[in-house]
């Protein structure tokens, strides 16, 4: 494809992309395709010449988008939103169009000073401390690809401070702290890189949250057994439940015992732009306590993925764990310690210039249009919970939190199922969200004390409230035929 070629099949393909978005509300939201479907479709192996590229281009729209799952659709609410803006897509474009690994200042000194940049114009919309400030020198920004790379990251120079700081330790004695709420990248990390961890529970009476006296206890149980507390994984803001640990509580505690406390809140993070809600996301202690914090832009924070966004309180902790430079990387900017190296800041080496896209977004959408997409979102999962409280055959099973609802149905026993048979209600629920997915409500399910519960959440830039109504339709039309289901299911088995 020459240039021209490009310029052509580029303007069609975004003539095509805005057909799309028109279309997002008449499509379904759920794929309806067969496992393989695309295998069947394709070709064993790529073409022996070249294609022309209106065929490639119509075979993205004729074989790829009935395979797609349009999480930009206005009523999609399962797992978590996944953003995508014009200007986020623009943003990506943009920097594709000057691919470069920017792994040094020297590879592209704009991909590495814009992030210096636009991760300090984000510490400040979300509040943090200066102490996170590139500009500090001592603390920073950086753009991880995910939640779950940030917080291994973390987990790898955690590691390295305490090796560093006690050397005779035997690697198997250190252990790494999370909850029952905490997202699985916690367990993961400490598969990838051969540690102990340990998940302490929350109750329902600390509504989820981690407190001071279970952590403490913990640490002393483990320090009296000979192990090594290193490192404590908080929460604001779960993925299952949206439970929110009290990190200005275990905050302390990691100070006392010199654990390094990394905040995860990938999903909830962003709500901290809007000054209402930092108290309750526990902005103070995350600014009191946290060595590092991660978000995600490109979850409800208006930037395509992958953008997650990772703070450090001291850079050094991060470059001393992983800081590697062979000679065909050095430099002399590097030398003289003039410059950021992102690349001693992050597991790989190259990355994508990310920055670009969290740039025009800030810019476009501004401060105030960012607070605004999340009200928004907050304000729509008010409403959406006042629909659930307002019908008896549905509980909500944990207290919603920001924009996540997590409900089940429970009819009236006259209904014939009794409430207090757990094992009959999960069934029901089963059921009700196999219906739910078949009328193209696609909710996903989670665990609360053995209680399968159903989530639903918020933060696409294209739900309105006529899209919550249709859910809350779907839901109460469901109900009946379920319990229908449910009983012929009981009467034959
Ligand atoms: C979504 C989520 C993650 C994982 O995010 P990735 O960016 O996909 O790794 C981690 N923690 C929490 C709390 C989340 O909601």
């Amino acid at each position: 494809m020459d240039i021209e070629e490009f310029r052509k099949a580029g303007y069609q393909a975004i003539d095509r992309i805005c057909d799309y978005f028109y279309s997002l509300g008449d499509r379904n939201v759920l794929s309806k395709v067969e496992p393989g479907y695309l295998r069947k479709a394709l070709p064993a192996q790529a073409p022996e010449e070249g294609e022309n590229f209106d065929k490639i281009a119509d075979d993205f729209k004729d074989l790829i988008l009935p395979g797609i799952t349009h999480w930009q659709h206005p009523s999609f609410f399962a797992y978590f939103p996944t953003a995508s803006t014009p200007e986020g897509i623009l943003g990506d474009l943009y920097a594709s169009s000057v691919s470069n690994p920017g792994f040094n200042w020297i590879c592209s000194p704009a991909c590495t000073e814009l992030e210096a940049v636009v991760m300090d114009w984000a510490a400040k919309l979300f509040g943090l401390s200066d102490a996170f400030l590139n500009t500090s020198g001592v603390g920073g920004g950086v753009l991880q690809t995910t939640a779950s790379e940030s917080g291994l990251t973390a987990v790898v120079a955690a590691r390295a401070r305490y090796l560093t700081t006690h050397p005779d330790v035997p690697l198997e004695k250190l252990v790494l702290y999370v909850t029952t709420q905490t997202h699985s990248l916690g367990n993961k990390a400490a598969l990838i890189l051969g540690l102990q961890y340990r998940t302490l529970d929350v109750t329902v009476d600390d509504n989820y949250g981690l407190r001071a006296k279970s952590f403490k206890q913990a640490l002393e149980e483990d320090k009296a057994a000979g192990k090594h507390p290193f490192m404590l994984i908080a929460t604001v803001g779960s993925t299952s439940i949206g439970a929110i640990d009290h990190v200005s509580e275990v905050g302390e505690v990691a100070r006392q015992y010199d654990l390094w406390l990394h905040v995860d809140a990938a999903w909830a993070g962003v709500v901290l732009a809007c000054p209402e809600y930092r108290g309750m996301c526990q902005l103070e202690g995350i600014n009191t306590y946290a060595h590092s914090f991660c978000l995600n832009f490109h979850k409800w924070g208006l930037v395509n993925f992958d953008a997650s966004a990772m703070w450090i309180r001291d850079r050094k902790l991060l470059t001393d764990a992983l800081d590697i430079t062979p000679t065909y990387l050095r430099t002399k900017e590097a030398d003289e310690g003039t410059v950021i190296d992102y690349r001693n800041w992050q597991l790989p080496l190259g990355r994508r210039f990310r920055s670009l896209k969290v740039w025009f977004v800030l810019r476009s959408f501004g401060l105030n249009g960012f607070r605004e997409h999340i009200r928004k979102g907050i304000a729509l999962s008010k409403k959406f919970n006042a629909l659930v409280e307002s019908s008896p055959q549905f509980e909500i099973v944990t207290p919603p939190s920001i924009t996540l609802t997590v409900f089940r149905l429970l009819p009236s026993t006259d209904s014939g199922v009794d409430k207090s048979d757990t094992e009959a209600v999960n069934q029901l629920n089963q059921m009700y969200q196999r219906r739910l997915h078949a009328a193209d409500l696609f909710l996903t399910q989670t665990d609360v004390n053995k209680m399968f519960s159903i989530r639903l959440v918020i933060g696409s830039t294209r739900t309105e409230e006529e899209h919550i109504q249709r859910a809350f339709e779907i839901m109460v039309r469901e109900i009946g035929p379920t319990i229908e289901e449910w009983k012929k299911r009981r009467e034959t088995s």
